[in-house]
């Protein structure tokens, strides 16, 4: 069952932080126990519900050195979820793992203490393919790839499942694509329908059928430290996250549901 999910693209500016803090929160209202880890050491996530950077102290970075536990680094938000906290200092862990073994496996063994407390481990990585979203791709089970339907997306795209080819061949043979996700969309455009096109003939179901619009209370809630349902619940864009939390949900229900299938059938023959 897909629990630890990387929100993934190299590319900046696609929505990876907004849909991690936003899928947080709706997959909490849901009921689902979900921590976020905040993997850029940009700190947006962190800031995005309400957490300080600046004050978070431990952060991810002691966690990836070895030097605090998830159990201790973790903080609760107002939103019903948790998040490892990143700031700057997380810049410097680049240069801090190479001397450490196994620097890949860090992030991916700090979890394992953890992984039975939550449903759902959303991580938010950076816009690099670097040592930060290497130990993220590793940790994870799945990666989710917010994009925006422009020109380059599809370039972008055929780089990134490069790059999880070789994560899967050399270091996380489990890890598949969860699913695309549309983001600030704008039906308006035809290059946007075009590419969004392309993307569902390409990659078919693994497309999400919800699609994130591009809508102004998405931008301004973090500058609240509030994730959107929180701070505009009847925006578009609130709404488009509750959509889409409940098609994860809709899709883990039914593989557990075909494997239960495939189970029964077995013990039939
Ligand atoms: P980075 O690569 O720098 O980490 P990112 O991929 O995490 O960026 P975000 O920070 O989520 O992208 O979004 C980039 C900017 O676009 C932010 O200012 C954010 O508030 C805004 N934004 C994200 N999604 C939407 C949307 N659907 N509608 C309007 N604005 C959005
Ligand atoms: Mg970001």
């Amino acid at each position: 069952m897909t629990k630890v999910l990387a929100v993934t693209n190299q590319k900046g500016g696609v929505g990876k932080t907004t849909t991690a803090v936003n899928l947080s929160a709706c997959l909490a209202e849901c009921g689902q126990r979900v921590l976020l880890i905040d993997l850029d050491p940009q700190g947006n996530a962190t800031t995005g519900c309400g957490v300080a950077k600046r004050a978070a102290v431990p952060t991810v970075y002691q966690t990836l050195i070895g030097r605090s536990t998830i159990s201790d680094t973790r903080l609760p938000t107002d939103f019903g979820f948790d998040v490892l906290p990143a700031n700057r200092e997380l810049a410097g862990a680049e240069i801090d793992l190479i001397d450490l073994g196994q620097r890949e496996y860090r992030l991916r063994d700090a979890l394992t203490s953890v992984r039975d407390d939550y449903d759902f481990i959303l991580m938010d990585c950076p816009p690099a393919l670097n040592m930060l979203t290497v130990n993220g791709l590793v940790a994870a089970d799945r990666v989710m790839i917010p994009m925006q339907c422009e020109y380059y997306a599809l370039e972008g795209l055929t780089d990134l499942v490069a790059t999880l080819k070789k994560i899967r061949a050399n270091l996380n043979p489990q890890l598949e694509i969860e699913g695309l996700l549309r983001t600030m969309f704008d039906p308006r455009s035809t290059l946007t329908q075009q590419v969004s096109g392309e993307l569902e003939g390409h990659f078919g179901e693994k497309v999400y059928r919800t699609i994130i619009p591009r809508n102004v209370r998405l931008a301004e809630a973090p500058s609240y430290g509030k994730p959107v349902i929180a701070f505009d619940r009847n925006s578009k864009g609130a709404q488009a996250y509750i959509l889409l939390a409940q098609e994860l949900l809709e899709r883990r229900a039914g593989s557990v549901t075909a494997k239960a299938k495939v189970a029964a059938v077995g013990v039939e023959r």
